[in-house]
């Protein structure tokens, strides 16, 4: 099932991480703490900054480099949610910024000095409804000043820059709900304790996400993206490349259960056999993996069409659907296989198991995926 893209890329990911095996990621997950070791050698060999061009400092490589490189990390055992938006936040700034923001930032971004990796959208009353997020900034002579509220906002205290979406023009006052937004570049080292506070939130897995409160925030003109107003647009833009890594890396999840619920099958012996010489043991694992297989296919069509430049909205969304649902059908089929094991810390399915069901609800819930699928595909009428 292996894919072949990107062999050398996979091999050397697979490397790292075996530096990082389950004892470590089972400790921070006890204590709900940053993975600072992983990320800062995911750093140094230069994974995160893959989609940089090399005249910022990155290695200039298509989405498909990003895949391999999560879905490697996903596959040994670990999670790139601490620094996947690393790799494509900057997406933004790149495709949309200015030639002095790209110049002021991407370097850095692509260093490792500057973290720009957190991404400002949700809100607790809009929720998916984007366009109606009541985060406003107030333009005031040179700066804008930033009130509102956030939530789910991951990686915020682990961040320098965060790319925000925040209402400029009141809902009413635009011709359609999707205008009058804008993106700021907030700079975190400067912005708490000074008009913004981040409250982390615990999670049912070990995800540093948080809630801000922007309160008089003062952010300078000169960090405004693009054309005030078009904000909700470039941050669209994104999100293909955002899914179609976060379907990467529930690959990576469905390969990881697969091997472990093969391997137990494999060597649990009960009524003097394996239990994998039974049928009942043998499908569910088998229908894994079919699906996880065929999600893969699904993710690297969307990456071919992302890197052609061609649209790809709706098999970015296709692939997120197919890849969480497998990755989910295999986590539960590998924790069933484990018995009673499969609930102790120390094989990690467990740990696994509630990371890898995050997938179905974020960055964005299956039904609205479906939605999307129904009405701009199928042509049936908008329910909303
Ligand atoms: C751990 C974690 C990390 C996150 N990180 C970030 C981040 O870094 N930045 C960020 O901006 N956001 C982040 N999010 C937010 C995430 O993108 C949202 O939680 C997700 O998009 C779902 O939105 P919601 O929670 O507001 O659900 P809601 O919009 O409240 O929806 C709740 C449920 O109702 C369903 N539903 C809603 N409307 C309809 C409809 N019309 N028809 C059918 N079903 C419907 C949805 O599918 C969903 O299952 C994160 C969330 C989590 C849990």
């Amino acid at each position: 099932m292996d894919h072949v893209s990107h062999p050398e890329i996979r091999e050397a990911v697979a490397r790292l991480c075996a530096r990082f095996p389950g004892e470590y990621w089972r400790g921070l997950d006890r204590d709900r703490v940053y993975p600072t070791e992983f990320v800062n050698a995911l750093t140094e060999a230069g994974f995160l900054s893959v989609l940089i061009p090399e005249e910022y400092g990155g290695s200039g490589l298509g989405l498909g480099a990003a895949t391999a490189v999560l879905e490697e990390i996903h596959r040994s055992g670990g999670n790139g949610g601490a620094c996947h938006a690393q790799i494509y936040t900057m997406g933004c700034v790149l495709r949309h910024g200015s030639p002095e923001q790209k110049a002021r930032y991407l370097p850095g971004v692509a260093s490792g000095e500057i973290r720009l990796q957190a991404f400002g959208v949700t809100e607790p009353t809009a929720g998916t409804d984007t366009t109606r997020i009541s985060t406003f900034a107030r333009r005031d002579g040179d700066r804008y000043i930033v009130n509102g509220q956030k939530i789910w906002i991951s990686r915020a205290e682990h961040s320098d820059l965060m790319v925000l979406l925040v209402r400029t023009t009141p809902r009413e006052d635009v011709k359609r709900a999707s205008d009058g937004m804008s993106v700021l570049l907030v700079d975190m080292r400067e912005a708490v304790g000074d008009g913004l506070t981040i409250r982390p939130i615990r999670t049912m897995i070990n995800h540093a996400t948080t809630e801000l409160f922007f309160d008089d925030l003062a952010v300078p003109a000169e960090n405004l993206i693009g054309e005030e107003g078009r904000g909700f647009h470039y941050i669209l833009d994104g999100m293909n490349a955002e899914r179609i890594l976060i379907a990467a890396e529930c690959i990576g999840d469905g390969k990881f259960f697969l091997d472990r619920g093969a391997a137990y099958a494999k060597d649990r012996k009960v009524f003097g056999r394996s239990i994998g010489e039974n049928q009942g043991v043998q499908f569910p694992l088998a229908r894994a993996h079919v699906q996880v297989s065929a999600a893969a296919l699904m993710v690297d069509h969307a990456t071919a069409l992302f890197e052609a430049d061609q649209p790809c909205g709706t098999e970015a969304n296709m692939a997120k659907l197919l890849a969480s649902e497998a990755s989910w059908y295999a986590a539960d089929q590998c924790l069933q296989i484990h018995g009673g094991f499969g609930f102790a810390e120390e094989y990690d399915i467990e740990r696994k198991f509630r990371e890898t069901r995050l997938y179905q609800v974020a960055p964005i819930s299956t039904n609205l995926i479906l939605s999307h699928v129904a009405t701009h595909v199928l042509g049936l009428p908008k329910s909303f």
